[in-house]
């Protein structure tokens, strides 16, 4: 398989070359030139698998580059190991006949995130081997809060790489910031930033396209990658478990093989929603894909409308790994819609860059609606569905997953549509310990500490914390860095020793 990118035709690299490098020169993103196809015997045969078996039939079918052996160590070292919370890796829960969870969270870091990034770092040291040859991969990563946690620790430990991670002082949880002050192994370092996420963003922007920076690094025989998720290498293990959801509902008798189904996705940068949308394409029996958005609803009125804007106010939400204007992975789905035209994607990329907002033709936009449909509800919604859901099914989310439920549930109501539907959950409730204290039991948090309120959640619910997070409050911290913005520059050479 090659890859090209969204913004330039002429570009053909290897797999292994479009992970190493991250990101296209030309800005675009990397994509495979065609769809691998899937028969439905092949899905038959899937079922009877497990999932780091059904990973590695995914994964081969894209990274043609790679060797059976190369991947068994990125799919078995991402998933094996007791890693997981459940054997099953990504399982699924019925909320009621026709309704399905899909845990995408039981990894070490308790988010969504972990799927891609336990993969992510043997993915690319395999990739920069092949493609570039020896030198170490540096990670600079800034964060509102999930991303961080989840990259440093798939990347802890991991020959061959370091990472450093950036924060802003002001702008995580207290678990958020807790799990990344008090992260373990030999090759990580974490600052926070005083002032806000965009602060931290802008500063590892300009660290990583400095030239004299580069030259320093390459000097001491390093060089910078991304674990965001424009990565191919993070899109590619999310494909996995929509085959995986699909056969675990063939194997347990809810659907018979070439059913249809619908997947609902809370929405941010588009990947995970995007992953499915390929699951689809490859052949994988699936009806709607129905993007689920918080207050932040660019999403919803560009499928509504065929117009992206984002000249609107932001607004900072109980789901705040939703809280995003920019959707980079949305060019991806327009490159695939337009029949690849890297001439379309060009001219929709200015638009935005010039005016913040491009207008899709309508023929393009009525194949992208033929799939996709949206909706969206705001934080009263996600406090009345964690409630609702606590109370009807005896099962609790968390504010992302709530989003997802809402608008299946109004989708549901106002289409009618009978069509079993799966919807993705993306963290575990305790990582939002107030918003859902709070949902379940009104004002409950109050006067709490963080700890304190995991333990009130655990105690109304009758459910109980993740040991990972309930054990971070008796871990050591380890890295109590503070730096200006302005002095980015100097810790990560600090941090690095050169
Ligand atoms: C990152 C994240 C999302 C959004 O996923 P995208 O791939 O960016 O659309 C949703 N929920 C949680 C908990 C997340 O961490």
């Amino acid at each position: 398989m090659r890859y090209t990118s969204t913004r330039d035709k002429n570009v053909d690299v290897s797999s292994s070359w479009a992970i190493a490098q991250g990101i296209s020169a030309d800005g675009g993103l990397f994509v495979p030139v065609e769809i691998p196809k899937v028969s439905l015997d092949d899905i038959a045969a899937m079922a009877n698998m497990s999932y780091v078996e059904r990973a590695k039939r995914v994964l081969s079918l894209y990274l043609t580059d790679f060797t059976a052996e190369e991947l068994a160590y990125c799919v078995e070292g991402a998933y094996g190991d007791n890693k997981f919370s459940s054997q099953d890796i990504a399982p699924i829960h019925e909320l009621k006949a026709g309704e399905e969870i899909l845990e995408l969270w039981r990894g070490p870091t308790c988010a969504f995130k972990d799927m891609a990034l336990q993969m992510l770092p043997r993915l690319m040291t395999v990739s920069v081997k092949k493609a570039v040859g020896t030198r170490e991969t540096v990670i600079l990563v800034a964060t509102s809060g999930d991303t961080g946690k989840a990259a440093l620790e798939g990347f802890k430990d991991v020959e061959g790489t370091k990472i450093l991670v950036f924060y802003p002082d002001e702008g995580v949880s207290p678990m958020q910031k807790l799990q990344m002050t008090t992260q373990e192994g030999s090759n990580v370092a974490v600052c926070a930033i005083k002032g806000n996420f965009d602060d931290a963003q802008t500063g590892v922007k300009t660290i990583f396209t400095d030239k004299e920076i580069g030259k320093k690094l390459a000097e001491h025989g390093m060089a910078f990658s991304s674990a965001n998720s424009i990565n191919w290498g993070r899109l590619v293990p999310q494909i996995v478990y929509y085959f995986s959801a699909y056969c675990d509902m063939l194997k347990q008798g809810k659907i018979s093989a070439g059913d249809r189904i619908n997947f609902v996705v809370p929405t941010g940068n588009f990947g995970n929603i995007l992953a499915v949308y390929y699951a689809r394409e490859m052949g994988l029996p699936v009806d709607r894909l129905i993007c689920a958005s918080n207050k932040n609803r660019v999403l919803t009125d560009f499928f509504d409308t065929g117009v992206y804007d984002i000249n609107r106010s932001f607004y900072t939400t109980s789901s705040p790994s939703m809280d995003i204007l920019i959707s980079s992975n949305l060019e991806r789905l327009l490159f695939i819609a337009s029949g690849y035209s890297d001439e379309f994607v060009r001219e929709m990329m200015g638009d935005l860059k010039q005016k913040g907002k491009y207008t899709m033709p309508e023929n393009v936009m009525s194949a992208i609606n033929s799939v996709f449909c949206a909706g969206c509800c705001d934080d009263e919604g996600t406090k009345d569905t964690i409630k609702k859901t606590f109370e009807d099914y005896g099962y609790l989310c968390d504010t992302h997953t709530a989003v997802g439920i809402n608008v299946y549930e109004k989708y549901a109501e106002k289409t009618g549509d009978k069509t079993p539907t799966v919807i993705d959950s993306t963290a575990n409730p305790f990582k939002f310990s107030r918003s859902v204290l709070d949902a379940v039991e009104p004002g409950a948090s109050e006067g709490l500490d963080e700890f304190s309120m995991v333990g009130e959640l655990a105690r109304v619910t009758k459910t109980s914390c993740p040991p990972q997070l309930a054990d971070l409050r008796d871990k050591p911290v380890r890295f109590r860095d503070v730096c200006d913005r302005d002095s980015m520059e100097k810790a990560v050479f600090r941090l690095l020793g050169i």
